[in-house]
């Protein structure tokens, strides 16, 4: 059997009782990896790492805002799997959860650094980090800071061999989504493909989790400070002329 992109890799999955966080918790697995779901959500925690396997993942609550909360989440890791090489910081849609990622990246480096780990760590920012009428202004401020802190930490980090990238999907019809529209799956996959420049696929929490395993993976070595759009193009087609 070939080598998994993953291997003994241990990840943090902020987020990752649910949409894009549980499909990466997945993705990660599925490549090998040990993974520490951090989530507010104990239920469905539970279940999503007991479906994928407790061999490989650990569920463990963490509400991202506090940041005492999030060194505990990076200390359980160390604890359970003794290494942390990725962080998907992933929870966070505006106000004190957006910014507490400020906090995952500074207990993630914290650990690679004084381990020297050259690790990944990853932020789930938006399409609306970087234009404007997607979103509220709360959501929109707070990914757009996002994208700055990633270019602000990736200069800091660089210098200890750790890489900080974001990714920024456009919608994706997950239960955050279906609750902001107050439609259900269906509805906002319609809405999003009507709307797409890239026809004939329907954006899914798979694809950003794909996007995820790229910048987790040593595929991915030399990238760092960069903001990787899943959007199929949305963001850069003026269809003022179709
Ligand atoms: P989701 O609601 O399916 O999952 C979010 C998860 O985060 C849930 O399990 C929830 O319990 C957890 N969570 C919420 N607050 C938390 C906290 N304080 N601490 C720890 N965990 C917390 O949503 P999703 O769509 O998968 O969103 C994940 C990320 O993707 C968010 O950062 C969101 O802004 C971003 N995003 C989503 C879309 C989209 O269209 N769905 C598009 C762009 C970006």
């Amino acid at each position: 059997m070939s080598k998994q992109r993953l291997e003994g890799k241990v990840a943090i999955v902020t987020g990752g009782a649910s949409g894009i966080g549980a499909e990466t918790v997945k993705t990660f697995v599925e490549n090998g990896a040990f993974v520490v779901i951090a989530d507010i959500n104990d239920e469905l925690g539970h279940q999503v790492a007991t479906s994928i396997g407790l061999d490989k993942v650990s569920y463990h609550h963490c509400d991202v805002s506090d940041e005492k909360q999030v060194e505990e989440t990076v200390a359980f890791a160390l604890e359970k799997y003794g290494t942390l090489d990725i962080m998907f910081s992933n929870a966070g849609i505006g106000g004190a959860t957006a910014m507490s990622i400020t906090t995952t990246i500074k207990h993630a480096a914290r650990v690679m650094v004084e381990r020297k780990i050259r690790g990944s760590i990853i932020c789930t920012a938006s399409v609306a980090g970087f234009v404007a009428g997607c979103a509220g202004h709360d959501y929109t401020t707070s990914k757009h800071g996002l994208i700055g802190l990633v270019r602000s930490t990736c200069s800091e980090l660089g210098a200890y061999g750790i890489r900080v990238n974001s990714i920024s999907p456009s919608g994706v019809a997950t239960p955050l989504l279906c609750r902001a529209l107050n439609k259900d799956v269906s509805e906002v996959e319609a809405i999003g493909n009507d709307s797409a420049n890239l026809k004939g696929i329907t954006l899914k929490a798979g694809h950003i989790a794909e996007a995820a395993m790229f910048l987790a993976s040593d595929e991915s070595a030399y990238i760092s400070g960069q903001n990787l759009v899943v959007d199929g193009g949305f963001t850069v087609v003026n269809r003022w002329l179709k």
